[in-house]
């Protein structure tokens, strides 16, 4: 297209000298960022300060103790009830992403620590079909609250989702009952949830497990919300404020505890985590050292020497 137009000289030199991949556009500033540094700044726009995504593996590198990170359920796989086929059969579409990702579904779990104190943890991978929640997702999430209330660890889940995944169907949507049941279950065992929402923080999701945690962050500029803003604004006929659905936005109106950038995110999970009293020794499980909320009367004891 357009190639009986004079091709500037520069633009031909430019495209000569750049390796595809060396620089990446910011979507918010539109600056080209010289990936290295991007990757070296945690994927955090040097000019603006925008927040890239971050992968499943990344994101547990950044918060995670060196070395700590013991993956747990990675076998799962998902079913193929409905027989779905779209543009492909599911199943193919599955191990698509897999090899796309390297990531065997939407979600890795495990358990680690972050600055010596033991966790649950569970980072989403947006890149795996919009980190949507299928069976193994809503599974995995429910084992990991189920772990972290056996170990009396706190969990915390690292949220990036398009919501539902709809090549599952119902079975699909069950899993918001079943991530809530099982969440509901650590909070009345007195276990912390943690909840980091990333970009993006979207439907069913949103309406499960992600605000249900004892604390929730964010990260600057995430998108948050259950449904897009086309679909509410047809819905309620109004128009929307300027930053809705932005974490900012909900911050300043209630809904969150934080927003912590990304360059503090490790040190702020870490105290949490200290707070919540994880114990950092899994055999001083059960001695009364740990307790999120934990109905008890220690708070007239004299603290511990
Ligand atoms: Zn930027």
């Amino acid at each position: 297209m357009l190639n009986w137009l004079p091709r500037p000289k520069h633009a031909a030199a430019a495209r000569r000298d750049i390796p595809a991949g060396l620089w990446v556009k910011c979507p918010r500033c539109a600056n080209l960022v010289y990936r290295k540094e991007l990757e070296r700044g945690l994927r955090v726009c040097p000019r603006c300060g925008f927040h890239h995504r971050l992968s499943a593996q990344d994101r547990l590198a950044l918060v995670l103790d060196r070395g700590s990170f013991v993956e747990t359920d990675g076998d799962l796989e998902p079913q193929d009830p409905l027989g779905f086929v779209d543009e492909q059969p599911y199943p193919a579409r599955v191990a698509e992403y897999r090899r796309r990702t390297g990531q065997a579904e939407a979600i890795v779990t495990g358990t680690g620590t972050v600055e010596g104190a033991r966790a649950v943890v569970g980072a989403m991978e947006f890149g795996f079909m919009g980190g949507s929640l299928g069976s193994v997702v809503g599974e995995k999430i429910a084992r990991s609250a189920d772990r972290a209330r056996d170990h009396r660890w706190p969990l915390v889940l690292f949220v990036a989702s398009g919501g539902a995944r709809m090549q599952e169907g119902t079975l699909s949507l069950l899993q918001m009952a079943k991530t809530s049941v099982a969440v509901a279950r650590l909070a009345d065992a007195g276990v912390a949830l943690v909840t980091v929402l990333c970009d993006p923080t979207t439907g069913g999701v949103a309406a499960s497990f992600a605000f249900q945690g004892d604390i929730i962050i964010a990260e600057p500029g995430a998108l948050i919300g259950f449904a897009g803003p086309r679909v509410i604004e047809q819905t309620i006929r109004q128009k929307l404020p300027d930053g809705f659905q932005t974490a900012e936005f909900l911050l300043q109106h209630g809904f969150l505890d934080a927003v912590v950038p990304r360059a503090e995110l490790r040190a702020t999970l870490g105290r949490i985590l200290r707070l919540a009293n994880a114990p950092a020794d899994p055999g001083a499980a059960g001695t009364g050292a740990q307790g999120w909320g934990e109905p008890t009367d220690r708070a007239d004891e004299p603290p511990p020497a």
